[in-house]
């Protein structure tokens, strides 16, 4: 694996915001459940979301990163009232077929977070944007106007909820995961192949020899939070792993809860 701070030659066309719609390649996508692997997800969370969103009785949610639609079928599941956002039809599409074979329909809405608020007119009791999704912003003004439209999308009393890997620990101490949360399948490998400063590519290795990459902006926990606080957030707390009590080393993901007032 590189682990390269200042040869970034031929990487520049890659670290752009722009670039996610392009690497959720429909194969990709149709591989992504295989992955991140619903049952083992499920045993990982457990009713950490569902729980947090009940005891700050919050209802009407938006999901911001539908993905393949995980949070929203299991939000609906349990009684929320949920639309669906992403920017990659793809993957929509897929979270649809998905909430279908379930019984649910997924309200789903197309839209790229930097402009949430020419999509979506409604107004949330909570946003959550999970699955390490924010680290495919490249630029901080991108970051920023992001964070902008999703506290606008928020009611005056709403909550974010947004998550991350432990960068910084891949960043001081190189690549290390307990593959027990969000990623929990175990017949996919996935490793980063390159990790900088700016710019970690993250590789996913399938059974069927197939294989696929994306680029993430390796956030640090400290300046995820302070970029929150920028975008007006007056309060955040942060889980590790889903505890409230948890060791920074020890951390595969990292998840902010950032309250409005
Ligand atoms: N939340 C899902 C999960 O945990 O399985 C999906 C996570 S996937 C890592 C990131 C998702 O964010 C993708 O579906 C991608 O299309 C979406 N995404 C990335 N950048 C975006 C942007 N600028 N606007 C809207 N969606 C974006």
């Amino acid at each position: 694996m590189e682990r390269d701070k200042n040869n970034n030659d031929g990487m520049e066309k890659i670290k752009n915001t722009d670039h996610y719609k392009a690497q959720y390649q429909k194969d990709f996508v149709d591989k992504w459940d295989e992955l991140i692997d619903w049952e083992g997800r499920a045993e990982g969370e457990g009713a950490f979301f569902i729980n947090l969103l009940k005891n700050k009785g919050k209802n009407k949610i938006l999901d911001l990163a539908t993905g393949t639609g995980y949070h929203s079928v299991t939000l609906m599941s349990a009684g929320f009232e949920v639309h669906s956002a992403d920017g990659s039809t793809e993957m929509l599409h897929k979270a649809w077929e998905n909430g279908r074979k379930r019984n649910l329909v997924l309200r789903t809405i197309q839209a790229d977070w930097r402009w949430l608020t020419r999509d979506i007119k409604e107004r949330y009791d909570a946003v959550i944007c999970l699955g390490n999704s924010f680290t495919h912003l490249f630029a901080e003004p991108d970051r920023r106007k992001a964070l902008a439209e999703f506290y606008a999308v928020l009611k005056s009393d709403g909550i974010l909820i947004i998550d991350q890997r432990n960068y910084d620990n891949m960043l001081e101490t190189g690549y290390s995961s307990k593959h027990k949360y969000y990623y929990a399948g175990d017949r996919v490998k996935a490793e980063p192949v390159h990790i900088s400063d700016d710019l970690v590519i993250f590789e996913y290795c399938f059974p069927d020899q197939s294989s696929y990459k994306l680029n993430m902006y390796p956030l640090r926990k400290d300046y995820c939070c302070g970029l929150l606080r920028g975008a007006g957030f007056q309060k955040i707390t942060t889980y590790g792993d889903f505890q409230k009590d948890y060791g920074i080393k020890q951390t595969d993901f990292f998840i902010h809860v950032a309250e409005k007032q």
